[in-house]
């Protein structure tokens, strides 16, 4: 992340978290330098340094930590007037180049709005979501949502399994809003926010004021990201008042995002009416990811982590971890801690030695592929590998090209001199069916139990 951008933000969750009188002290802040951890700021007024030194320290602390996620996180407060001028003069600048004053202001108002209602994390945006052929459409649609809020796909309701994505896909909607149309509210709610807030405006003080309350925070928005929906089945009175609030924001051309662990459908307890609304937009499936894009997304965590390693130890990680990614994440990490810890580099044998996971089968051969799809399409394995023309052979052919690229990450030229034709032919071939896969309904399920066939799923 952008310092100057994780700076704002912590700036913007102190002034949400502090009191009101600590505030003065906060806004003249200038950031230092941020080094393992530790946070330095530089300030012109000795006493703002001595009053948040000795009142808001450990709350100072707390936010650094939520915000960068690093446990060790620490804060100095230095006093500087001339510092703290000639790098007000800096940041400024880099201020003025950014946006309007105003805009600043309602990004930061959105930034502390967002955290209020949740553990906003940072690395949920668009950029940190590796893309790939299992979850191309969500993430565009998702993206398309981002851009142009309320004018094509509402509500957007994404699901999918657990640790599949689809509370970072959600953010990053909101990160997107903040940093590039921050005129507009986005509001974060997990449904269990929503739930409890709801419950809360019959226990204490005027009831009807508080009801007003309630639906000012979840309707004076222009897009709302409600998490993990499926909590609310069975619950009467909420469904009730989640309809209410839908239509209200539905009706003033608002956008809403929804993610459940279900479609409405496999959600009985719902009401009809909510389903039926659910369901009145786009929805959308997360998938588990394929090998390219868990490799992908663990050789970015082991980039960030700045770490030695090597791809091998990658694929090893990625090949076990195939079901959910926070579980592929959690297993990087524990061998990652384990390298750090003994000072050595992540090789193959190191995540061997951590994970301890049963062998699963060796790589998947080209063979093997070109088998499993000439069964697939009944036809003769030599005929795939020969020059024979029917549309069916050529199909099988092609697919099996495809599959051989997408699956073992061979080059193209081995997988030439495998089926003893030209470079370009089966360059071709792969560029044929990937352009197709979108269009061809059969084509896709012919990949999906291909895959299935091999266990690589
Ligand atoms: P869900 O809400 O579906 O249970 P999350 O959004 O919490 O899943 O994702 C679990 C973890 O996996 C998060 O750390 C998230 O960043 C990561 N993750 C999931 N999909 C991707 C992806 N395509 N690229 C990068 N990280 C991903
Ligand atoms: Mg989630």
């Amino acid at each position: 992340m952008e310092l100057n951008q994780f700076w704002e933000q912590v700036k913007a969750e102190l002034i949400s978290a502090l009191p009101d009188n600590a505030h003065p002290w906060i806004y003249p802040l200038e950031l230092s330098g941020y080094d393992k951890g530790v946070l330095t700021v530089v300030t012109g007024q000795a006493m703002g340094r001595d009053l948040l030194r000795k009142n808001h320290y450990r709350q100072i602390v707390e936010v650094i930590k939520n915000i960068s996620g690093n446990p060790n996180s620490d804060f100095v407060i230095i006093y500087d007037v001339n510092a703290a001028k000639s790098l007000k003069k800096e940041s400024d600048k880099i201020q003025k180049k950014a946006t309007a004053a105003v805009q600043k202001e309602q990004a930061m108002e959105n930034l502390a709005y967002m955290q209020s209602a949740s553990n906003l994390n940072l690395k949920y945006k668009f950029e940190n979501f590796v893309v790939g052929e299992s979850n191309e459409f969500a993430y565009k649609v998702t993206k398309s949502v981002a851009e142009a809020p309320a004018q094509k796909f509402n509500p957007l309701f994404i699901y999918g399994n657990s640790g599949l994505g689809k509370t970072h896909l959600m953010q990053a909607v909101g990160h997107y809003t903040i940093f590039n149309n921050s005129k507009l509210k986005v509001k974060y709610t997990k449904l269990e926010d929503y739930l409890n807030d709801f419950i809360s405006i019959n226990r204490s003080g005027n009831a009807v004021e508080n009801m007003s309350k309630f639906n000012k925070k979840y309707t004076n928005i222009d897009i709302i990201l409600i998490d993990d929906i499926q909590f609310i089945e069975g619950k009467k009175k909420t469904m009730d008042q989640m309809q209410h609030t839908f239509d209200t924001l539905y009706n003033k051309g608002k956008q809403i995002v929804i993610t459940s662990d279900r479609m409405p459908k496999d959600m009985p307890d719902l009401t009809a009416a909510l389903s039926t609304r659910f369901e009145m937009g786009l929805m959308v499936e997360l998938t588990p990811p394929d090998f390219q894009i868990r490799f992908e997304i663990i050789k970015k965590l082991a980039q960030n982590n700045d770490l030695k390693y090597t791809d091998e130890a990658l694929k090893y990680i990625a090949k076990h971890f195939s079901k959910n990614v926070r579980e592929l994440e959690g297993a990087f990490n524990k061998v990652c801690a384990f390298a750090e810890i003994s000072e050595k580099e992540l090789d193959l044998q190191l995540a061997k030695k951590v994970l301890k996971c049963d062998e699963i089968e060796d790589d998947i051969s080209l063979e093997k592929i070109a088998q499993v799809t000439a069964k697939y399409y009944d036809v003769d394995i030599n005929d795939i590998m020969g020059t024979a023309r029917g549309a069916k052979v050529s199909t099988a052919r092609h697919l099996s090209i495809y599959l051989s690229r997408e699956i073992t990450n061979k080059s193209f030229a081995s997988i030439a001199e495998f089926y003893s034709k030209k470079h370009t032919t089966i360059m071709f071939a792969h560029e044929k069916i990937k352009k197709e896969l979108p269009l061809k309904k059969e084509l896709d399920e012919a990949v999906r139990e291909i895959k299935q066939a091999l266990k690589f799923i």
